[in-house]
């Protein structure tokens, strides 16, 4: 498959055209901003681990029935996926309180929920991805009532399956987000990507923080902490 033009550049992937009208080349780099942008660096090898790992992850969710854009991976950092218009939600899942709902609600960071959590915020970079609920996003037409059950059914199913798989890895998954997107024929299917960028993740023995808020809160050890998961996904994952 040609790369053609690029059509777009974000704060950590690149995306081009192709021949195939219906699919896309994503290259990830390893430029990490934080705080909507205000903080920026480069993590090295990120790129390469967050293409590797969300591919894995992809996959796996696949074969458990959740449609994805995922198509095939073409180099380290490069993979040819589905193109898809984006439904303009970041969809949160939680485990344990962290990040901003700790925040919010006054949780202490690491205290586990009863259930789920499932959170929206409206993806607009201008306006800091503000929260919002089901009426405000029926309302404004981001999405309808039939596409957000199946968003909220997706949600929770791809939180099973991926906390089981990180638990066999030593790894508690404490929050993430999703994006979703629908493919030229209409179909609902996960995009973007799933990696210690969008996932919190702690070591289940040492509760050692093996994602992007080292970089978020200068604890250093960050290129270590993203080799060490994609050390043990690889371990794990199925071939
Ligand atoms: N997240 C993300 N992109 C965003 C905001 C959040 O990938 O623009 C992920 C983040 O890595 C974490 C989860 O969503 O795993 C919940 O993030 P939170 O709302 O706590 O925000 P933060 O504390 O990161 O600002």
């Amino acid at each position: 498959m040609e790369k053609r033009n690029q059509l777009y550049e974000g704060k950590a992937k690149k995306v081009f055209a192709t021949d195939d009208p219906e699919a896309l080349v994503v290259s990830y780099k390893d430029d990490a901003t934080a705080f909507n942008g205000l903080k920026k660096g480069t993590i090295a090898g990120k790129g390469a681990i967050n293409n590797r790992m969300t591919n894995a992850l992809m996959r796996l969710l696949e074969r458990d029935g959740i449609p994805t854009h995922f198509l095939e991976e073409l180099s380290p950092t490069e993979t040819l996926v589905k193109r898809v218009t984006i439904v303009p939600l970041e969809v949160i899942v939680r485990n344990i309180a962290a990040g901003s709902l700790s925040k919010r609600l006054g949780l202490e960071e690491g205290k586990p929920l009863a259930r789920p959590v499932l959170e929206f915020c409206y993806k607009d970079d201008a306006l800091g991805d503000p929260f919002v609920n089901d009426s405000h996003i029926l309302a404004m037409g981001w999405s309808d009532e039939a596409e957000l059950a199946a968003i909220r059914d997706f949600a929770l199913r791809v939180n099973a399956i991926l906390r089981e798989f990180f638990r066999t890895m030593g790894i508690v998954l404490v929050d993430f987000k999703l994006e979703f997107g629908r493919t030229g024929g209409g179909k609902l299917v996960l995009a973007d990507e799933i990696s210690p960028d969008t996932c919190r993740l702690w070591d289940a023995e040492t509760g050692e923080k093996l994602d992007k808020d080292r970089f978020r809160r200068d604890m250093g050890g960050v290129e270590a902490a993203y080799r060490e998961v994609m050390r043990r996904l690889a371990a794990r994952a199925a071939p």
